[in-house]
């Protein structure tokens, strides 16, 4: 299996995990852009949001949901916060696993360059 985050949802490889069920992992990011940086990823493989299929809407609603749970968890819901998922090579997608990004605890600049 060479797929990163595949390997971290295996447990091959130890990540900080705050949030996991029977869908969905999510963990501290590596290099942290903001006090709080969580990856929230799908435990099946998809490679970029262009790959999402019908199929996985509920799964996609699901991220979204487990994001929100862990923004309350850790205090940045009220104030603000922010989800990114990058497509691609000219957005800065360098796993290719989707996973969201949340964002929180400073203010967010915009646009987000
Ligand atoms: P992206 O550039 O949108 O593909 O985001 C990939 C993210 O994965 C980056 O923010 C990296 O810091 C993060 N990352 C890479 N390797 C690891 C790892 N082993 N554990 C946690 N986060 C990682
Ligand atoms: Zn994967």
């Amino acid at each position: 299996m060479s797929c990163l985050f595949c390997r971290i949802i295996a447990k091959e490889i130890p990540s900080r995990i705050v949030y996991e069920d029977g869908h969905v992992l999510a963990f501290e990011d590596l290099t942290p852009q903001a006090p709080v940086h969580i990856l929230v990823v799908p435990k099946k493989h998809i490679s970029t949001t262009l790959d999402i299929q019908e199929g996985d809407n509920e799964l996609i609603g699901r991220m979204f949901r487990a994001a929100n749970a862990i923004a309350k968890e850790k205090g940045i819901a009220e104030r603000g916060f922010r989800t990114v998922m990058n497509c691609n090579r000219e957005a800065g997608q360098t796993v290719f696993h989707i996973h969201l990004h949340l964002l929180g605890g400073r203010a967010m600049h915009w646009p987000p360059g």
